[in-house]
């Protein structure tokens, strides 16, 4: 027997059309309200763990539903009043932008269509525009276009997928066969610096080389790989009789900004047929300025790169980027085809689907807020935001200089590094503990985010300018914060 209820559509998740322009009026409304009010707003509600918990006092599942109107009044309330903002013009915390107001518009529509960028037959345009984007971000940064590239969630996993490529393309046939079983998967060794982000941790132990395949080569006081022992220990290791695979260059380091000095790697790497990845995730798209640090521009030798469209294309977050010179040797690595996989053709002509390029099936259109982004301001604007974001960066370094109770440390692409110095009391241990408190009390209090680094033994200040809604003023008004913080805790 047909079922009633299905004779209309009135299931419940459904909304009218007319409901759904009532709602996303004032749901639209309400975001721009927001936009609005951020400059006047804290950063942070900065309300304990245990007080986040309590708003949501539901403990069961709702039996029943909501207005969908009256749930989207709760729930806006509800995250407007309690979030910390990564839009809000004095946040500077990690590597985490202010995301584009044309990005969260564009991630409507992509919801709305649902494309399924597994296949190109289910999501004909969606995969077109996704390929056009990773052209373009290759374009931009000065990378050979014919490359092959997929969006991921993020840099953790754009580095993940270089570094699968990097050992299937490296590796003898044994491993690619018997995986970690294979006698060659002992020998397997990649190098790195010891200031690379925590993904080749991840990547090394949860792929199965485990931690001890990576060689942490020491950097130079000026937190730059030392390319002269990273040469020796290469050296060392082929005549010991390991399979060095892969060097991992930094553009643009997590902590500090730092730029490896990428020629020379890439040099080594010819000597000694490595593959030379660059975890570009924060800084490769500086490359794309004519004043970026010039190692920056080897970018283009690299046989991979990652980088965080999430990040300096100022993209909603997840969108990570993977770049593969040889589009084939991606392809290699993350194609399998059973035979009830049957996509490689629409009306006769050859397509091409990004579940061969990753490590994802089913996957979401991410690339329509990348995208959207790139031709609402071109490149030329993002040039320009980019620049304004380290030239904030660098009057920060300058303030702080100038400054008596500040000292600085480091200022690299848009990272200024800096700490407080009361007058009266220098010893070491003592800045690191105020500066700690400093830095909590900064947090929790809203008024602006840095985050810290370690350097050199030093508890420090980081501040990391990705974030288009900044103005010199919020820069000049953090240098008082932070001094007025510093006295009162001295
Ligand atoms: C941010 C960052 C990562 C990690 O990227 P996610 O997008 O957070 O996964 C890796 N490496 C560097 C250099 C980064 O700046």
């Amino acid at each position: 027997m047909e079922s009633e209820r299905k004779i209309e559509q009135t299931a419940p998740i459904n909304m009218s059309p007319e409901e759904f322009r009532e709602i996303g009026r004032s749901v639209v409304n309400k975001i721009a309200d927001l936009m609005e009010s951020l400059p006047e707003r804290k950063v942070t509600s900065g309300e304990p763990p245990s007080k986040i918990k309590e708003l949501l006092k539901e403990i069961s599942v709702p039996e029943n539903g909501t207005n969908a109107k009256q749930l989207f009044d709760e729930v806006t309330s509800l995250l407007f009043n309690h979030s910390l903002f990564t839009g809000h013009p004095k946040y500077w915390g990690y590597i985490t932008s202010s995301s584009s107001p044309i990005g969260a518009l564009s991630e409507m529509i992509a919801a709305t269509l649902n494309p399924n960028v597994a296949a190109w037959a289910l999501s004909p345009v969606a995969s077109e525009m996704e390929k056009q984007t990773i052209q373009w971000i290759a374009e931009m940064i000065g990378y050979p276009n014919d490359c092959g590239g997929i969006l991921v969630s993020g840099g953790n996993m754009a580095n993940y997928h270089c570094y699968l490529t990097a050992r299937q393309t490296k590796a003898d046939l044994n491993f690619t066969n018997e995986g970690v079983a294979s006698n060659n998967s002992k020998k397997l060794l990649v190098y790195a610096s010891t200031e690379t982000h925590l993904w080749l941790h991840k990547a090394a132990a949860l792929f199965g080389n485990g931690t001890d395949s990576i060689r942490w080569i020491e950097v130079d006081s000026d937190l730059k790989i030392n390319t002269k022992e990273l040469k020796e220990q290469i050296k060392q290791d082929v005549e010991n009789g390991f399979k060095p695979f892969m060097v991992v260059g930094t553009g643009g380091s997590v902590g500090t900004g730092a730029v490896d000095p990428l020629p020379e790697i890439y040099k080594i790497c010819q000597e000694f047929d490595l593959w030379f990845h660059v975890d570009g995730a924060y800084g490769a798209f500086a490359a794309m300025l004519h004043d970026a640090p010039k190692d920056l521009y080897s970018l283009k030798h690299a046989d991979s790169i990652a980088l965080d469209p999430h990040k300096w294309l100022y993209a909603p977050i997840e969108a990570g980027c993977v770049l593969v010179r040889d589009k084939q040797l991606l392809k290699n690595t993350f194609s399998f085809h059973p035979s009830y996989y049957k996509f490689d053709e629409v009306a006769g002509e050859k397509v091409e689907s990004f579940f061969d390029f990753g490590m994802q099936n089913s996957r979401g259109f991410r690339a329509l807020k990348v995208w959207m982004g790139i031709k609402q301001v071109g490149k030329s604007g993002y040039q320009q935001m980019i620049s304004d974001d380290i030239n904030l960066a660098k009057q920060l370094y300058r303030l702080a200089a100038e400054h008596s109770e500040l000292e600085v440390i480091s200022t690299n692409l848009s990272i200024t590094t800096f700490r407080y110095v009361p007058n009266d009391n220098k010893s070491e241990e003592y800045l690191n503990e105020i500066n700690t408190k400093l830095l909590t009390q900064l947090q929790e209090g809203g008024e602006a985010f840095v985050s810290n680094a370690f350097i050199n033994g030093k508890y420090v200040l980081r501040a990391c300018f990705v974030n288009f809604r900044s103005t010199i003023k919020d820069v000049k008004e953090l240098v008082e914060i932070i001094v007025r913080l510093g006295r009162s805790l001295n």
